[in-house]
């Protein structure tokens, strides 16, 4: 794919000000966020594809390289673009602390991951899942503090509460965290003996994944809210669900489509013959009629037979490549019948290898 020009990305023209960047790219940010696309991928390229003209053209420098050299300019200058989302939060926090309200996404739990098995079936027609998943919770009994009750904590001595120590060296102060408090500027002198101190404890919590008809190996799910609680009562993080798709017997995945190989007897191919096929759908089989004369590396489709489409509707098909199969353990009759073709074929078996050439070379 080629990349598209930055201006015609933010719907701008070559002399863009400062201020019509910032305000095209808010509005491309805000219809292409994740948050309201639900992970459309579409939606998600475009995000990005926005946040890196952007990033370009707000910067002077990389701008003044883009409008002479372009987009090899830029790689010649060691630009990369963005390599994922937390990379565009972070460089434009301030951006969607504006569009969201409050503080972009610093404010919130931190998210979790969760790598989750499925197999090859489960992932094409959904399921549902009921997973342990431990996260940090505040303590109850200290409700947080990491105090023992009626030992509340004291104001540290060292820094005199304010968690952070000033030293001299030389011309320069130093300001680092507090040695003794490590930046909380209090002391617990009694521990809570549930969390030792902590104020957070490691839970484990059930929480239930839905698993969309569709997904494939790789694909990630979000759920909002289920990650780590938030600080000071803040919202909590989003819980992210990376989809394992384990490999099935016989078919292989190929986007919507799958495949498998059906194995056919050499009378099979040649006098053809009706096969059941077995269904990815449970139980379900189907028969097909191979032709007399098929090939191995023929294949024959059967529409709507493959995986649901993710979104929207409509299923992928079911290929079914042939593949004609020598056998290898022939009985006397096998032999004696075989042997026979071969003088009816007009190629005996003990042909010489000059006669094999001959035929090749007339
Ligand atoms: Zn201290
Ligand atoms: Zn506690």
């Amino acid at each position: 794919m080629t990349k598209r020009d930055y201006y015609e990305i933010l719907g701008l023209s070559r002399n863009a000000s400062e201020s019509e960047l910032k305000k095209s790219y808010r509005q491309l940010a805000l219809k292409y966020h994740p948050d309201k696309n639900d992970g459309d991928p579409e939606a998600e390229e475009k995000f990005k594809e926005a946040a890196e003209a952007y990033e370009v053209l707000k910067d002077p420098n990389k701008r003044q390289t883009y409008d002479q050299f372009g987009h090899e300019g830029l790689k010649k200058s060691g630009f990369s673009g963005h390599q994922g989302f937390e990379d565009i939060f972070s460089s434009f926090g301030d951006i969607f602390g504006d569009f969201f309200g409050g503080g972009g996404r610093s404010s919130t739990g931190a998210d979790l991951r969760l790598d989750l098995s499925v197999s090859f079936v489960e992932a094409a027609f959904g399921t549902h899942k009921e997973m342990d998943i431990s996260k940090h919770d505040a303590c109850k009994p200290c409700q947080g503090s990491g105090a023992k009750s009626g030992y509340p904590p004291k104001p540290c001595s060292t820094c005199r509460g304010t968690g952070h120590v000033v030293r001299s060296q030389g011309f320069f102060s130093v300001n680092s965290p507090c040695p003794s408090c490590h930046g909380a500027g209090q002391i617990i002198t009694h521990p809570c003996g549930e969390c030792r101190g902590d104020g957070r404890v490691l839970k484990k919590k059930k929480v239930s994944i839905n698993i969309p008809a569709g997904v494939d190996d790789g694909s990630r799910l979000r759920l909002r809210g289920e990650g780590e609680s938030g600080p000071g009562g803040m919202p909590p993080g989003d819980l992210y669900v990376f989809i394992h798709m384990e490999a099935h017997e016989y078919f292989h995945r190929e986007g919507y489509d799958i495949h498998c190989r059906l194995p056919l007897t050499f009378s099979q191919a040649a006098l053809g013959a009706d096969i059941e096929v077995p269904l990815l759908d449970e139980d379900k089989t189907q028969v097909i009629a191979v032709k007399a004369g098929v090939q191995s590396g023929d294949n024959l489709k059967i529409g709507g037979g493959g995986i649901p489409q993710l979104r929207g509707h409509g299923r992928g098909d079911l290929i079914v490549h042939l593949s004609v199969v020598t056998p290898k353990h022939l009985n006397k009759q096998q032999k004696a019948l075989l042997k026979e073709l071969a003088e009816l074929d007009g190629t005996p078996v003990k042909d010489t290898l000059k006669g094999f050439f001959q035929k090749l070379m007339p």
